[in-house]
């Protein structure tokens, strides 16, 4: 017998998300009754919650797994027999926390599998009184292989009312949201990717990827946005998408999140990135020490990232580096270099300011916790911070980092341009540090393409997040 399933996404940093899309394909192919809701775009109450027999929340992200945090109060007011279950690169490594708050079952990454079976054994005792046991998968089953399908996107809000694509004339593009792969080969310390998928990756099948794709450009996308950790975790797979994507729909165009390490040892495919369509590609530079760099175990140095700046530009393909701007090895002096870095390389307007203002956050489960020394560096675990907090031991490095956040923040609701926020924090910076901060030129005509909502997925939930519950 199909029972009614409420599928949840918290937060997707403005993206349509696959992750509750796929799984709705799963149950419903099962006859289950499926509503999946995005609370970026929606409410609790849009959906029919009080008839759920199984809640599936994903936690994909820490913002996420926060917002999920306070909507469990009112999921189970409104559905007090309903079986509560997360997924997600959250779910394992907060297992401990998410059961003290009364999460029955807590799936991981490749999880789609065991919440088919979780619903069947809903649907094979619903008659009876006997209660579905807890059914947790640890982080090593992301090395099974899930079956996947093309995602079912059709109760998920509009493409349009999503994160849509600027370009530099101000025009935007509908962009629509595609996975051709979860988890990482790599394994970065301080990346929540890694305790769940420990060095692993799985390609979604071109063939599906594709369907995806064709899928959302009938619904208006104009631009795709692949939400893999890293394209070019396969670059084979990666090429064979591109190319049929744009023998399929050759007015599109795309963005990527691709590491140093991969665009470098990948130069002879970047002419493809070009041919296809690529708008920009995201790029996790972090840190811009090699000290830093190497803490994180990042795969790449402070030059291969000007190597890369040049290559990308000879290339002709737009370049959005990231930044874990604050983590305890961080001076005054080393953001001041930072940012001058990106004034020598003619940056500024490709980095949102928010980018300047990430605080490392530490996971339970971040390999971090494995880097010899690094334990003196932070406190006990906080359960209501879900992760392990630290203070700077310079603490104008923490005062800096506040007063960058609220710069950043402020250019958000100030709507400054990426070149007005710089100036502010570059005043920041130099402030810090008691020196005269010399008079920035602009240095560009025009501010590459972005998307409209910026790129990061560590902050605390926002009052409106949590007041749109
Ligand atoms: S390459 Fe990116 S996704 Fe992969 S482990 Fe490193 S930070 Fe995480």
């Amino acid at each position: 017998m199909p029972v009614n399933v409420v599928i949840i996404n918290p937060y997707e940093l403005g993206r349509q998300p696959f992750g509750i899309a796929h799984p709705a394909a799963w149950l419903r192919a099962d006859g289950h009754q499926v509503a999946c809701i995005d609370l970026a775009q929606g409410r609790l109450d849009d959906a029919p919650i009080a008839d759920a027999q199984l809640i599936a929340i994903q936690l994909a992200m820490h913002t996420a797994t926060r917002i999920a945090a306070e909507a469990l109060p009112k999921l189970r007011a409104l559905a007090p027999n309903a079986h509560v279950c997360v997924y997600g690169l959250y779910g394992p490594v907060n297992e401990a926390w998410l059961k003290a708050r009364g999460i029955t079952t807590v799936l991981g990454g490749e999880f789609e599998e065991e919440l088919r079976a979780l619903a069947g054994r809903i649907a094979a005792e619903k008659d009876s009184k006997s209660k579905t046991d807890s059914l947790v998968s640890a982080p090593h089953q992301a090395g099974k292989r899930v079956e996947f399908r093309v995602p079912d996107r059709t109760d998920l809000a509009p493409l349009e009312r999503h994160s849509r694509l600027r370009l530099a004339d101000g025009t935007e593009k509908t962009m629509g949201f595609v996975d051709a792969t979860r988890g990482c080969k790599h394994v970065c310390r301080h990346c929540p990717v890694v305790p769940v998928y420990q060095g692993r990756f799985r390609a979604v099948p071109v063939d599906i990827v594709l369907a995806d794709i064709d899928q959302q450009v009938a619904a208006g996308a104009q631009h795709i946005s692949f939400g893999d950790p890293d394209f070019f975790n396969g670059p084979t797979h990666a090429e064979r998408i591109l190319r049929a994507m744009h023998e399929r729909h050759p007015h599109l165009t795309f963005d990527a999140v691709i590491k140093i390490e991969h665009l470098l040892a990948e130069k002879s495919r970047l002419p493809l990135l070009k041919e296809t369509g690529c708008e920009f590609i995201i790029s996790a530079v972090e840190s811009v020490d090699d000290t830093i760099l190497e803490h994180l175990a990042k795969g790449h140095t402070r030059e291969d990232f000007v190597a890369t700046v040049a290559l990308m530009r000879e290339h002709g393909v737009g370049l959005t580096p990231t930044f874990l701007a604050f983590t305890p090895w961080t001076t005054l002096e080393g953001y001041l270099d930072l940012l001058g870095m990106l004034v020598t390389l003619n940056l500024i307007d490709n980095v949102p300011a928010i980018q300047l203002a990430i605080r490392l956050l530490i996971p339970s489960g971040s390999y971090l916790l494995k880097l010899e020394g690094f334990n003196d560096l932070i406190e006990p675990f906080n359960p209501d911070a879900l992760g392990y907090p630290w203070t700077h031991r310079d603490p104008r490095v923490d005062g800096l980092q506040q007063a960058v956040m609220r710069a950043a923040e402020r250019a958000d609701t100030e709507g400054q341009t990426r070149f007005e926020a710089f100036g502010d924090i570059w005043q920041l910076a130099h402030d810090a540090l008691n020196l005269e901060a010399p008079v920035l030129l602009r240095q560009m005509d025009v501010t590459p393409s972005q998307h409209t909502e910026n790129w990061y997925c560590c902050a605390e939930p926002t009052t409106a997040q949590i007041e749109a519950l």
